[in-house]
């Protein structure tokens, strides 16, 4: 028995329960806010719990955040000990967030073979805390069900007849009690472990009207509206974009995190260079991103952000930009403390009234697409996939271009553009023809018309190259100012 252990942990399933909520309503951004405040204090309560159990000083939690951790207990543990800590993880979390979520752990001498372990644990069938699931999956499959199901998650059977904005609304225990927690978190700023009535995973959490020993900020910036002060929901948000009336979903991670982790460690045996890694990441992607939303982009929604990776809502327009700010943040921030970090990211679009987790999916195929290039660091939208520095270009284009439709440049001029682009590749052809329109269709003199038709010019030259890229972020642009232009909702770019 070593006296020192490493303990990996990791809970999977975390968007899945952030994102299962069925309204498409107006109570959507609420619940969503709800979730994802249950699951940051689900973190702190997990660590807290560490704490209790193997008496953990600050200095052994080596990665915390993103749903995961990795910390270094001195005292001499045993198996039985482990074994335990995850089955009492794992019913907490059944019993407070159904079969949602999965708690994982791992450990070993060493950090890389505690992940390791971690990983092997989650790919065993039927293995560990996998086995309890399956048993709990068929105790619940063969439960009759009892009275009308939660109309919020619609996992659980109905207890409480709730007013929300789409009226009264049937809630389960678990939507209860994240519903309180959501209303709770929107209205104070800081939290700490301590006597108070919120409790995750039978961890007491006190709520803080301002900042106090022990206490840390609510990692979510909620947007409001200026004047009232109420939160703003995805309705009012996708009404503040550009043209069209859409929000766009914006999911990005850290490039590699997984061998970037492995190097750092390797690369100093007291650790404490992965503690430095891992909470320059945690800040960035906690509480720089809250700065950042809060000084310069308030429309915009958190619906998670930490360890390595954040998921955000916004008006269509705004989103691109921040997309551009963060990365730029980024490149500023741990990439320039921590050598060679890259971001990766996926913006898809989508109306209101649509249930979010759609383009939630959808904004992961398009980081996944965003990855599949080799260096990856690349953005994902609008029917293509660029460099950071192209989606900056992409963006100005796009903007330039709507400027030229609401000057003298007709827009029925960008859908037939966008036709020739798109058509089947035959660049001197396509070439003849977009030039031919553009001197057809763009008055010689007038607002916005010479910054335009230099564009279009360039355009000629990647479809006569057959430059495909060039002509990819060329068709998002036009798309972009197509958007933008628009005067209600109706057709898709995503
Ligand atoms: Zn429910």
């Amino acid at each position: 028995m070593a006296d020192e252990f490493y303990l990996a942990g990791d809970f999977s399933g975390i968007q899945r329960f952030v994102l299962r909520v069925k309204t498409a309503g107006k109570a959507q951004a609420k619940r969503l806010r709800a979730r994802s405040f249950f699951l940051q204090l689900l973190e702190h309560a997990t660590l807290s719990i560490l704490r209790t159990r193997f008496t953990l000083r600050e200095e052994d939690v080596l990665v915390q955040g993103g749903g995961g951790f990795l910390v270094r207990l001195r005292a001499a543990t045993d198996d039985t000990e482990f074994d335990r800590l995850a089955t009492d993880l794992q019913d907490m979390l059944w019993q407070e967030c159904g079969g949602q979520m999965q708690v994982s752990l791992g450990w070993a001498a060493t950090p890389t073979a505690a992940r390791a372990e971690l990983e092997r644990r989650k790919r065993m069938p039927g293995g560990g805390v996998l086995q309890r699931e399956g048993a709990w999956d068929l105790e619940r499959l063969s439960q009759p069900p009892l009275g009308k199901p939660c109309q919020v998650c619609g996992d659980f059977p109905g207890t409480r007849m709730l007013d929300d904005e789409d009226g009264k609304v049937l809630h389960c225990r678990t939507c209860v009690e994240t519903r309180r927690i959501g209303q709770d978190l929107t209205r104070h700023e800081w939290i700490r472990v301590g006597a108070g009535e919120l409790r995750v995973l039978g961890v007491a959490f006190e709520l803080l009207p301002s900042k106090a020993p022990g206490a840390w900020r609510v990692g979510r910036w909620v947007p409001r509206d200026p004047n009232v002060g109420n939160p703003l929901t995805f309705e009012d948000l996708s009404r503040r974009s550009r043209g069209d009336s859409r929000l766009a979903v914006l999911k990005a991670d850290v490039d590699d995190m997984g061998r970037r982790v492995g190097e750092v460690a390797a690369s100093d045996p007291s650790y404490r260079r992965l503690q430095g890694f891992s909470s320059a990441l945690h800040t960035f992607f906690g509480d720089r991103i809250r700065e950042l939303l809060k000084e310069h982009w308030p429309l915009i929604y958190t619906l998670y952000a930490g360890g390595d990776d954040l998921l955000l809502v916004g008006p269509w327009d705004v989103t691109f930009d921040f997309a551009s700010a963060l990365e730029a943040a980024f490149r500023a921030g741990p990439a320039a403390s921590h050598g060679g970090l890259t971001l990766s990211a996926g913006i898809a679009l989508t109306p209101y009234r649509v249930p979010i987790r759609h383009a939630v999916e959808r904004a992961e195929e398009l980081l996944d697409q965003a990855k599949a290039w080799p260096g990856k660091n690349r953005c994902a939208t609008l029917g293509g996939d660029w460099t950071w520095d192209q989606h900056r270009e992409v963006v100005a284009d796009g903007k330039m271009i709507a400027d030229a439709v609401a000057g003298d440049v007709p827009r029925g001029l960008l859908l037939r553009l966008l036709q020739l682009a798109e058509a089947s590749p035959d660049g001197n052809l396509q070439a003849a023809r977009w030039s031919y329109q553009v001197a057809r269709n763009v008055p010689r003199s007038g607002k916005e018309v010479t910054r335009f038709r230099d564009w279009a010019h360039r355009v000629v030259g990647h479809l006569d190259e057959r430059n495909d890229q060039r002509t990819t972020e060329s068709v998002a642009s036009l798309r972009y100012a197509l958007l933008a232009t628009r005067d209600s909702a109706g057709g898709s770019y995503a």
